[in-house]
């Protein structure tokens, strides 16, 4: 008899991964594999999604194996993916009639003003929870059908299939008989109405997008199908699915309203459970599906840090700070603060809730005593500023998180989780399981196989292995608060 393993498909930005877990929540394995983005133009950001399923299938394949050498045998699948990244193909051959656009891409900015000015952004809003951005799905799907010769003509006859990379993956995994998403996927595409939870015809309209080329929407845990017998020498379940930062959101055990996570990668993404509230943003957040159980949604609020690890790989790569990028954290800490020092990390422009696309980054306040370890010391304040700032957007929408869960590379520095902590003013807790996206994935899957009776269950598997309070006095912090947003303002366009 073998034991019981849950594998978790997690297809990200830079890389796949596949990740298996037992059921009592304990990391048995990973294979990741890195792929390369490309960008045919200025502004534009593709995948190839033949590249996207080879690394997928690859991982899957490796784990897999090495999985029944060690005497587990796979009861289910959970697969998250890179969000809003979009993908048409032919129904019949299953092959993509253009490169994937990645949610980075901005090729749609101009429509998306077009549209902004014959104002539709309210009933978008209203409808979808979002704003009227290239980031998430529709522009670029209508681009994609506007661009490749006879596509309109074909999606519209029915030939053509629309998905995010959960539901191109799960056709590939299917062999095509699924075409499918889940509802936390289908809230980032600008075209689902998530009160009413189903596809909006006038959305469609507006983005002109024909309504037959679309996935049907499934809840987060249930059954997406079986993988085609010929691909791992079984068929397995594929019963979880969701977009990852709503994955992580489970994996970090955010199940009640106002529990709150942050994932510290290339950008940060701070996304807040607001159980069956839907939050109407008056501070320039969005709201979105966490995820549908049994029927019932759960919304979440978010917002996203567009430059976080990415600032320390410039000091590592642009400036030679240093070689290895953990070793900001002794070079910062070699420091009591950063002496009046201010990066503003306005790199690609500034997110939520600052939406500002053309400020540029700058340091500010040097002096000649100002250094590196000065410099150093700035960047992890930014990152936490930034997230002082969500954290603030959050309360003026009545969420008010009691702690905040943090994962993603920049977690891992003891010194940056006890500057948050002190600037936030909050407890900040790193969990044991690292892994947080992969692992609501998994979570998912044992929910949608049986697994797990309830999310209650899943929660109890949440541990924490960093425990950060604060220790700064409310005049520090508002002081420092205070010259951040003097910086800030020096940069802001908008
Ligand atoms: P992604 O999934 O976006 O690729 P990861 O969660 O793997 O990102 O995190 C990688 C990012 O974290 C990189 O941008 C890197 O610069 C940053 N990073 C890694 N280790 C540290 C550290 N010890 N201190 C600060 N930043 C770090």
């Amino acid at each position: 008899m073998s034991e019981a393993a849950l594998l978790a498909i997690d297809q990200g930005t830079s890389s796949s991964r596949a990740m298996a877990f037992s059921s009592s929540g304990e990391l048995l394995g990973i294979e990741q594999q890195a792929f390369e983005s490309l960008y045919p133009a200025p502004g534009w950001v593709e995948h190839d999604p033949e590249v996207l399923w080879a690394t997928v299938l690859s991982t899957s394949r490796t784990l897999l194996q090495r999985l029944r050498t060690a005497g587990y045998g796979v009861v289910a699948i959970g697969l998250t993916n890179q969000r809003e990244t979009s993908i048409v193909w032919n129904r019949r051959t299953g092959a993509p009639i253009h490169n994937a656009i990645v949610w980075q891409d901005r090729r749609t900015a101009q429509r998306c003003r077009e549209l902004a000015r014959a104002g539709h952004e309210r009933l978008l809003n209203e409808r979808t929870g979002l704003r009227l951005d290239p980031y998430f799905s529709a522009t670029k799907l209508a681009w994609i059908l506007d661009t490749v010769p006879g596509a309109r003509r074909a999606a519209e006859a029915g030939e053509l299939a629309f998905g995010t990379v959960d539901s191109f993956l799960l056709w590939r995994l299917t062999g095509g008989r699924a075409h499918l998403t889940d509802a936390s996927n289908a809230s980032r595409t600008a075209l689902y109405d998530i009160r009413q939870g189903r596809w909006d015809p006038t959305l469609c309209e507006l983005f002109d997008v024909p309504m037959r080329a679309l996935p049907e929407v499934r809840d987060s845990a249930g059954d997406f199908g079986t993988t085609e017998a010929g691909l791992f020498g079984e068929g397995l379940a594929i019963r979880g699915v969701a977009g990852d930062q709503q994955a992580a959101l489970l994996g970090q055990g955010c199940l009640q309203p106002g529990d709150a996570k942050c994932t510290y990668g290339t950008g940060a993404f701070l996304v807040a459970n607001t159980g069956e509230r839907l939050v109407s943003s008056g501070s320039q957040l969005i709201s979105t599906i966490a995820w549908r159980l049994g029927g019932r949604v759960t919304f979440a609020i978010e917002g996203s840090i567009l430059s976080a690890g990415s600032i320390v790989r410039w000091l590592r790569d642009a400036l030679g700070l240093f070689t290895r990028s953990e070793q900001i954290e002794t070079l910062a800490g070699s420091v009591a603060g950063s002496g009046g020092v201010h990066l503003v990390p306005a790199f690609t422009g500034l997110g939520a809730p600052y939406w500002d696309a053309d400020a540029r980054a700058a340091i500010l306040g040097l002096t000649p005593q100002s250094g590196r370890a000065e410099i150093a010391r700035a960047a992890l304040d930014s990152v936490v500023y930034q997230t002082c700032d969500l954290l603030d957007a959050l309360r003026q929408d009545d969420v008010a998180p009691t702690l905040l869960k943090i994962d993603g590379g920049m977690a891992r520095n003891e010194l940056f989780c006890q500057l948050l902590s002190d600037m936030i003013d909050l407890p900040v807790l790193r969990p044991r399981m690292q892994e947080a996206t992969a692992f609501g994935a998994a979570c998912l899957a044992g929910l949608g196989r049986g697994v797990y009776g309830s999310l209650e269950q899943v929660s109890s598997l949440w541990q924490p292995n960093g425990r950060y309070a604060p220790r700064l006095d409310a005049a520090h912090r508002a002081a420092a608060l205070t010259a951040w947003r003097a910086a800030l303002q020096r940069v802001r366009t908008a």
